[in-house]
């Protein structure tokens, strides 16, 4: 009996599985898709209704399908599977690829890791084009992983300092003294260093309960306690009262710049010149009182674009500018 034997050589990236079955287990041992291990697992785990087992066909059809649109040019094929051919992995398919994702990442094996360690876990067993994208996909919307990242977000008096968020870090200064219609003022400057918004009280008599009062009253019941409160050492910010007040009742961080902030308090003293200017050169035709022009200049710094915030700090605040008093705006 004759036999006519032809070789065929047969590239090693290409001759992947058969390669891996000649190792392993003989072809007759194999379930019929060697994705089978993980499919149980999946069903075990996941809700039946989002997971369903696909048939042979089902599972190489979508590969078929993409590999004649010249689509998946990574994949190759053994006893009609799909596989990537330089990872040797079975080819997935889209509708097994988020279930697989949320197994290997929140099933009870999964443990909530992040998306390169879920990824690797992954690419253990399968393959698909675009893992990456389906990782990010499922783990960035992970309600579990959300929470516990609100939870751990803890912001320190430091992260505070080097970055504030909105209303974190604080810093107070004073301005004056100013003489105006035969008064003497001093004005209170509260600003906020995420969005520079500004608060100002102005007063005769500068001490340490009027900022305390000032904070109580006008910066507490609306942006809340700051992480850390931002001053120099003014008489009004040294004495104990002062002191215990931003520690103990705010619970705040109180931070005083020479010593503990290199940059100092910069941002609150180049706000000055812009109230300054604005206050000096306020018409004072209707005879306002020196608090009502001072409540018109905060109300100009606000309401100003601020260059190094690219926007106005009321913006940042509210989201909007307010309305100015007698100015419409016609779009
Ligand atoms: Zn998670």
């Amino acid at each position: 009996m004759e036999f006519s034997l032809t070789i065929k050589y047969v590239n090693a990236q290409d001759n992947a599985i058969a390669d891996w079955l000649s190792r392993s287990v003989s072809i007759e041992q194999l379930p019929p898709y060697s994705l089978c291990p993980i499919v149980n697992y999946l069903e075990a785990d996941l809700n039946p209704s989002l997971f369903k087992l696909l048939t042979n066909e089902e599972l190489s059809s979508e590969a078929k399908a993409e590999g004649e649109k010249n689509e998946l040019p990574k994949v190759r094929w053994f006893n009609d599977l799909p596989y990537h051919v330089e990872s040797r992995r079975i080819y997935i398919p889209k509708l097994f690829r988020e279930s697989i994702v949320l197994w290997f990442h929140g099933s009870r094996l999964g443990g909530h890791q992040g998306i390169r360690r879920t990824e690797k876990r992954v690419k253990e067993y399968c393959w698909w084009p675009k893992m990456r994208e389906t990782m990010e996909e499922v783990i960035n919307n992970c309600i579990l992983c959300n929470f516990q990242k609100v939870l751990t977000a803890k912001r320190t008096v430091k992260m505070a300092l080097i970055k504030p968020h909105l209303f974190e870090l604080i810093s107070l200064d004073f301005i004056g003294p100013r003489r105006f219609h035969g008064n003497t003022y001093y004005i209170l400057v509260v600003i906020d260093h995420f969005s520079r918004f500004m608060i100002c009280e102005s007063s005769t008599h500068p001490s340490q309960d009027m900022v305390i009062q000032c904070l109580q009253q006008r910066w507490l019941p609306l942006f809340g306690s700051p992480n850390g409160v931002l001053c120099d050492h003014g008489g009004a910010f040294i004495g104990s009262k002062f002191i215990n007040y931003v520690n103990k009742v705010l619970s705040s961080r109180l931070i005083y710049a020479s010593v503990e902030y290199p940059r100092g308090n910069g941002l609150n003293e180049s706000s000055h010149r812009i109230l300054e200017t604005a206050i000096e050169s306020h018409p004072d035709w209707a005879g306002l009182m020196f608090p009502e022009i001072l409540s018109n200049c905060v109300l100009i710094y606000n309401s100003s674009p601020n260059i190094s915030i690219g926007n106005t700090p009321a913006a940042l605040v509210y989201g909007k500018d307010p309305r100015l008093p007698g100015l419409e705006v016609f779009n």
